[in-house]
């Protein structure tokens, strides 16, 4: 039990570096493609955005601690966040008491949310934007990480 609760304790931390290393890498990819001039290619092929579409303006705005504007560049990722802090900070705690309740994982009655979020959020905005002409991301400015970048 407490061999196992150690493990449990290696594998958090772990799991918070390889995630902040993983953050850090995707907003240099993301930095790299704008300097490219790189765009969605189904966005491009298509004029339709993919459901994957304002993903990295949704993360910008969320580390900025703008949520409404991360919220309607992209609904997933803040709610996506939501159910991994919740997760999150009742596992620190659990460990932090000594005990492994949590340790099977994230409840999966919430990850459903997930899919369905950006499923529907990507489905609606293509109708908006075919139908009546809203282009919902065109709404929100451009969210920069730093002064001068974009
Ligand atoms: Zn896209």
């Amino acid at each position: 039990m407490k061999d196992r609760l150690v493990s449990l304790k290696k594998t958090f931390v772990l799991l918070h570096l390889a995630a902040a290393a993983a953050l850090v890498l995707f907003l240099w990819a993301a930095r790299l493609a704008e300097a490219l001039g790189m765009r969605c290619l189904f966005r491009e092929f298509f004029g339709l955005y993919c459901p994957g579409c304002g993903g990295t303006r949704a993360l910008y705005a969320l580390l900025q601690g703008r949520l409404l504007a991360a919220f309607l560049y992209y609904p997933a990722l803040p709610v996506t966040v939501v159910i991994l802090l919740s997760y999150d900070v009742r596992m620190l705690l659990s460990l932090l008491r000594g005990q492994m309740r949590y340790a099977d994982g994230i409840d999966r009655r919430w990850l459903w949310l997930i899919p369905a979020v950006m499923l529907g959020y990507a489905v609606l905005r293509n109708v908006l934007l075919w139908c009546f002409g809203l282009d919902v991301l065109a709404l929100c400015p451009l969210p920069t990480l730093l002064p001068g970048v974009v």
